[in-house]
């Protein structure tokens, strides 16, 4: 039965965790905002809830800290005590339910989940992020299109509360009545009002606490930033079996166009999610590159890096994750597609969909078998804000030069010395031969050969001549032998000169070469492909997945 008060109880054995300071403490005073001035006196590292509460109840101010992956500058300290909840590293599943430490990182969660056939959808772009920095930010990822942010994945919080109580939720029950929360501590009863203002029907609300009437008490520690108690432990509504995820990049080259492919795969998916329909368009994700972002990639060549091709006139590239099937066999789906039978699964609906929009000779396609190629098309996607990261260093570090007079004038009197220096230098040499004349020069060079770059690079030339010479003279002597035994056969393909051959299986026989590797057919590389309206399927182009062998296909 639903209350609207909660009983917090003491701390399991609380006890004192080490304070750290020094390098220790340096590393932890800035988060990804790089918001500047950051300070603190001491950090600890709690291992568990006791020492989590023994800390809290200690200190006059605390920062809970996760992976310090904030962007809002929220982890960066402003003095007092850091407490980091990495070590909170506990984890197991539970049914359909991950009982996570604070401090396990996403990708852990990810890792583990996958192992036992589990999913946790809102997981945000940084899986470096720790279970506790993405509840109390109400982190959402790309598929919160589908499924939300974290919010109603969480089942269950274990909060350790400022006076070192603690708070054992479970959703569902405890409800706000009459606008209160009430809160039954060791320490006291605490009222806590609703907050009062209406929060915007939109899918990602993570600015203030989360209010809406009768809310539950669990809610308004979910995106509290810390600020209402320490997450030591959480409830995690998780997926399992989940479904198989195939993945497409679709360039474009005008942006309308790419627009109406996102609306008709909300649309289509919105229909399928209504209408259960096993066969329809089931999108989870959706994510852009813009004009400029591309161009961030071709100049740092990252398009190349990763076996992207896209084109110059690239306006917007779409990243779609589509979800198939548990047990769906895409291969299988891929075939039936290209033999013209359309609509009668989630690949065949989704591929009928893109055929309409776009050319697909630009698409790529990973099938959920090929991780390595999924995981490089995100790779591209992170290397977005890595282009812009390093820029905008450099950009930062000249305005830095300029804004500081001072730094900029002592650069340049630094610069003008060393100018002057190697004037003075090159003035010296040519002083110095001048008076010893080009024949001492020439002898000095002969005695230390190693100080002239260009005499030594004359000398490995004359003997790498000498080398060749020799060779071409022991060639000589060879080829009319050869060229009497070896003369091919018209129609036959011309070995190689037995001479050449001995010595190689000599060396291999010794260990010294490896085999010459067998030269075999190379796969097709462009694939003729009926029903697709003509499209010709290219490496590195939607079907490479599956087509042909995928080691030929990936150019990296
Ligand atoms: C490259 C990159 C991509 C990102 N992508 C996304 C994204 O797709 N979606 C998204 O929502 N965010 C994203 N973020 C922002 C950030 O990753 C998330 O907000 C993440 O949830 C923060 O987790 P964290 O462990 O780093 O927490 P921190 O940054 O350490 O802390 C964040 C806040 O939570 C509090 N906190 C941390 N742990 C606890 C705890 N155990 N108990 C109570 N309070 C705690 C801190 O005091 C702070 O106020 C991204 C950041 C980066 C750098």
């Amino acid at each position: 039965m639903s209350t609207h008060r909660a009983v917090a109880r003491p701390a399991r054995e609380p006890s004192a965790p080490a304070v750290h300071t020094g390098d220790a403490l340096a590393t932890h005073l800035t988060d990804a905002s790089r918001f500047p001035g950051g300070q603190a006196t001491s950090l600890v590292r709690p291992k568990t809830e006791g020492e989590v509460a023994h800390a809290v109840q200690h200190a006059e101010r605390v920062l809970p800290i996760g992976a310090q992956s904030s962007l809002t500058g929220a982890a960066t300290p402003t003095g007092g005590l850091l407490l980091d909840t990495a070590e909170l590293n506990t984890l197991r599943l539970e049914g359909d339910e991950a009982v996570v430490g604070a401090g396990v990182s996403l990708l852990e969660l990810e890792t583990f989940l996958a192992e036992h056939d589990a999913y946790y959808p809102p997981i945000p772009t940084y899986t470096g992020a720790l279970v506790g920095g993405s509840i109390s930010t109400n982190a959402a990822g790309a598929a919160t299109w589908k499924y939300g942010t974290t919010r109603p994945w969480v089942q269950g919080l274990t909060v350790v509360l400022a006076d070192g109580s603690v708070l054992e939720l479970r959703r569902g029950e405890v409800h706000a009545a009459d606008g209160v929360f009430v809160i039954e501590t060791p320490s006291g009863e605490l009222r806590v009002p609703v907050p009062g203002y209406t929060m915007p029907d939109v899918p990602k609300r993570s600015a203030g606490y989360h209010a809406e009437p009768g809310m539950d008490l669990i809610d308004l520690f979910i995106g509290a930033e810390g600020t209402l108690g320490v997450v030591t432990e959480a409830r995690l509504k998780v997926v399992t079996h989940p479904p198989q995820v195939v993945t497409c990049l679709v360039p474009f080259a005008d942006e309308a166009a790419g627009l109406k492919l996102v609306a008709a795969l909300r649309d289509a998916s919105r229909a399928t999610w209504a209408s259960g329909d096993p066969a329809g368009v089931d999108v989870r994700a959706v994510e852009s590159m813009d004009r400029r972002s591309v161009e961030l990639l071709q100049a740092d060549g990252e398009d190349e890096k990763y076996g992207v091709e896209l084109p110059r006139d690239t306006a917007l590239v779409l990243l779609v994750q589509a979800e198939l099937p548990h047990d769906f066999d895409a291969d299988e789906a891929l075939g039936r597609y290209a033999e013209g039978e359309r609509g009668v699964d989630g690949l065949g609906a989704l591929l009928a969909l893109l055929e309409e929009h776009v050319d697909f000779d630009a698409v790529e396609l990973a099938l959920p078998d090929d991780r390595a190629r999924r995981e490089q098309l995100f790779e591209l996607r992170e290397a977005v804000p890595s282009c812009v990261n390093h820029r905008v260093r450099d950009a930062q570090r000249d305005v830095e030069r300029r804004a500081d007079p001072q730094g900029r004038r002592r650069h340049d009197r630094a610069l003008r010395a060393l100018r002057r220096h190697a004037r003075d230098l090159r003035a010296r040499v040519r002083r110095a031969r001048a008076r010893r004349g080009d024949l001492g020069s020439r002898l000095r060079r002969q005695r230390a050969p190693q100080r002239d770059p260009a005499l030594l690079r004359r000398r490995r030339a004359r003997a790498r001549g000498a080398a060749g010479l020799r060779a071409r003279a022991g060639a000589a002597r060879r080829l009319p032998a050869q060229r009497a035994r070896h003369r091919a056969q018209p129609g036959q393909a011309r070995a190689p000169a037995p001479a050449l051959r001995r010595r190689r299986d000599c060396r291999h026989a010794r260990g010294q070469t490896r085999p010459r590797p067998q030269r075999q057919a190379r796969p097709r590389r462009d694939l003729p492909l009926g029903g697709l309206g003509g499209a010709r399927l290219r490496p590195g182009s939607w079907f490479s997945a599956s087509a042909a062998p995928r080691a030929a296909d990936v150019p990296l």
